[in-house]
């Protein structure tokens, strides 16, 4: 059995191996390392493939989020509706740009932000709600549009577990996770279900102004170089990242497949077993398991996690600590916060492996584990 990993992104490698080497020795050869026609290619091939009207490469998906939120114009003091079940990334750049992240509540099922939650949550100085689609499941869309448009909030969608993913809304329309929002941001960190071979991201959007804004602040404030307009920053893909992504990016949506049917295969195993609760699946199939993240039901969760480390299998905890008990967030309030179900999922939370490249064998055997420790 070959050796289990949380994301085994070398064997994945391997099999694209000559067209990835190629193209990156033919950025090597070119030595136009930064821009190019490579990373306008990708960001178009990306725009179409999302349904987005336009997509700004930028560093990670980190700057994605800070740029997103200088560009639609919040100010010190404005507030984001987030949920506190995150990583850190979606609320640190609000605190940042001194923005009150203003946390609530998730969804117990799906792990993402509770619409309910959101509407409670709104005051005179709300500018927007910044829903994440948690593990690679979509976040309510079809209510968090209806709440933002009510309100009059932007949206802004944190889309780095769940690139690729389709949406249906009530009417039965379907759109790319990512290409709701006013604006979107993934990440193309290497594990992320769409994985450059270092940092990236990129933001999408169909506003034309905001595009060319989010150009500008990517580009220390420049559309005509050297006459910064406004204070920017300095966030670009690499030529090699782009063009070891655009390979990848064909590759999506059967990675993407591969994932799903790793979930069936554990789905099907921990079915009907009380003590182990199987991620949500919505009837649109609205998951693209960035993670594959069980509740544990009256069983020690760090005891199954030593369990299973002892047997060679990693599992991670994501993320032990949510964004409101953060020191971090100690000047923003965060200990006033009560986020009982947040607090109750982390306490509960479990990701196995899940990745591209599992094979039966290597899952028989990681069900067998949890199996043995939780009792059949
Ligand atoms: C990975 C991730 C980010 C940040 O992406 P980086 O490229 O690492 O900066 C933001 N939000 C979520 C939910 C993520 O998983």
């Amino acid at each position: 059995m070959r050796p289990l990993q949380m994301v085994d992104t070398k064997t994945q490698y391997h099999k694209i191996k000559a067209e990835v080497d190629a193209a990156v020795i033919g950025v090597m050869e070119s030595s136009q390392f930064i821009g190019g026609k490579p990373v306008t290619d990708f960001a178009n091939n990306l725009a179409a493939y999302n349904g987005s009207k336009h997509v700004i490469p930028c560093a990670n998906g980190t700057d994605a989020l800070q740029i997103a939120m200088m560009a639609l114009g919040l100010q010190p003091g404005d507030e984001v509706i987030t949920p506190s079940f995150t990583y850190i990334a979606t609320v640190e750049v609000a605190a940042l740009l001194r923005i009150k992240p203003v946390f609530v509540e998730v969804d117990k099922k799906t792990f993402c932000i509770d619409p309910v939650a959101i509407e409670k949550a709104i005051t005179p100085k709300t500018k927007a709600i910044v829903p994440v689609h948690l593990y690679g499941h979509a976040a309510n869309m079809d209510a968090i549009m209806k709440i933002a448009a009510k309100h009059n909030l932007f949206v802004i969608e944190d889309n780095a577990q769940a690139i690729g993913n389709n949406y249906t809304f009530s009417d039965g329309s379907v759109k790319k996770t990512g290409s709701i929002g006013h604006i979107g941001c993934t990440s193309f960190y290497p594990s992320k279900n769409l994985g450059a071979f270092g940092d990236g991201g990129a933001i999408f959007t169909d506003d034309d102004a905001l595009a060319a804004k989010m150009r500008m602040i990517a580009s220390h404030g420049q559309s005509k170089r050297y006459y910064h307009d406004v204070v920017g920053c300095n966030s670009r893909l690499d030529t090699m990242q782009a063009v070891i992504l655009d390979i990848k990016l064909k590759h999506l949506d059967e990675y993407i497949a591969a994932r799903r049917k790793a979930a069936d295969y554990y789905d099907a195993a921990f079915a009907g077993n009380p003590k182990i609760e199987t991620p949500f699946r919505a009837k649109d199939n609205s998951h693209v398991f960035h993670q594959y993240t069980l509740i544990l039901h009256d069983l020690n969760r760090d005891a199954l996690h030593q369990f299973l480390a002892d047997k060679g299998i990693p599992s991670m905890i994501y993320y032990p600590v949510p964004a409101h008990r953060q020191k971090m967030f100690d000047e923003f309030g965060g200990s006033d916060y009560v986020l009982n179900d947040t607090d109750w999922l982390t306490e509960r939370v479990i990701s196995l492996p899940i990745h591209t490249e599992l094979d039966e064998e290597q899952q028989a055997f990681i069900v067998s584990a949890v199996l043995e420790f939780a009792g059949r």
